[in-house]
């Protein structure tokens, strides 16, 4: 798995842009892009100079000379000059995260996932850009009966996150249906990605990092809310494929079929690494929902896509670059 398959993008957009490239997805699907002989610009307001995190998500686009990469803030930035020319736009910046959301940090959640998004997409139609494909997230759906999330379910978003993503997709899908500045928009709701590089925030993350270095885990609630996990390859071939597919538009679950509980992703993370995690519990956040569920069936039938990568295999593979990585820090 550490070796992308070559069939991940299938047809390929000339020139694209990626917003929020120096993120976990956006990171590697430049990668993707790049590998299939696509032109792309990169964008994202993380200086890969001084922040950690963005220098190492972004050392995998070293070397193609294909990329092409701009910092800046795309609330501020002059932005008619990232989109020029492209066929086509992945929107992948935005604040994530469910617990800050609540807090003094909501104004960045505003200015990244709504303003900076509205500015985004309106230098997008006004430069005629054909083609929008936007991260929306799971979390959007709110508390579920635990039945599997269809697109046409009332959202329920049950966090600020939440509602600014909803905010945010349904912006880029009413730009769309104007009509008189033809966009196609399609708007994935990601479900849980998890892999190589993934935000040390996120739950796959902190638990086979305990794991791997013998510090408590954190868990807020009983660890019995389900979680529909995607391995990041198949969230990089499922963004690719809604460029790629002819009739794709609208709103798109993207989940990795996997309906299991953090209590199960503790106990793989434990045998993966060969050693018990301490579980330092904490009460359960607003926001935290009980179950996410994707119905997989829009996707299959628009995308022709179904996960591959199995919860299993795909932390193992996220596990042994987190124990190269410490390697490599100590070798530094
Ligand atoms: P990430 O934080 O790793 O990447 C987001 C990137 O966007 C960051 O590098 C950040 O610097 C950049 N950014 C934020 N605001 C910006 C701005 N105003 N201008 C330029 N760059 C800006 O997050 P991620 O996990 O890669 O998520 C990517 C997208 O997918 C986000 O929109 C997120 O809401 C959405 N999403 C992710 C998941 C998941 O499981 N990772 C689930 C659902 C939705």
């Amino acid at each position: 798995m550490s070796e992308r398959p070559s069939s991940l993008v299938t047809e390929t957009p000339r020139r694209a842009v990626v917003s929020g490239v120096a993120g976990f997805i956006g990171s590697h699907l430049a990668q993707a892009l790049l590998e299939s002989g696509t032109t792309v610009v990169g964008v994202d307001r993380r200086n890969p100079a001084t922040d950690q995190t963005a220098g190492t998500n972004l050392a995998s686009l070293h070397g193609f000379p294909k990329y092409m990469h701009i910092t800046a803030d795309l609330l501020t930035c002059a932005i008619d000059p990232v989109l020029f020319d492209a066929d086509v736009i992945f929107h992948l910046a935005g604040v994530p995260g469910v617990r800050p959301s609540w807090g003094p940090q909501f104004n960045d959640y505003v200015g990244s996932n709504i303003l900076a998004t509205q500015r985004l997409i309106e230098a997008a139609t006004r430069l005629m850009v054909p083609q929008l494909v936007v991260a929306s997230s799971s979390s959007i759906y709110g508390s579920t009966s635990g039945g599997p999330s269809g697109e046409n379910d009332v959202p329920r978003p049950a966090s600020p996150y939440a509602v600014t993503k909803l905010a945010e997709e349904q912006l880029c899908l009413a730009h769309a249906a104007r009509g008189d500045r033809p966009i196609s928009v399609v708007a994935l709701r990601y479900f849980s990605v998890y892999g190589p590089r993934q935000r040390s925030d996120m739950f796959a993350h902190r638990a086979l990092k305990a794991a791997l270095t013998g510090q408590p885990l954190r868990l807020y609630g009983d660890g019995h809310q389900r979680r529909d996990f995607t391995y990041i390859d198949d969230a990089v071939a499922a963004t690719a494929a809604a460029a790629a597919a002819p009739n794709a538009q609208g709103i798109i679950n993207v989940g990795g079929g996997s309906n299991v509980s953090l209590l199960e992703v503790i106990n793989i993370a434990e045998s993966l690494v060969g050693r018990d995690i301490q579980i330092h519990t904490d009460k359960a956040l607003g926001g935290d929902v009980p179950v996410t569920r994707a119905d997989p069936r829009r996707a299959n039938e628009l995308l022709g896509w179904c996960p591959a990568v199995d919860l299993h295999d795909g932390l193992r593979a996220q596990m042994r670059t987190m124990t190269q990585s410490a390697y490599d820090n100590a070798a530094a």
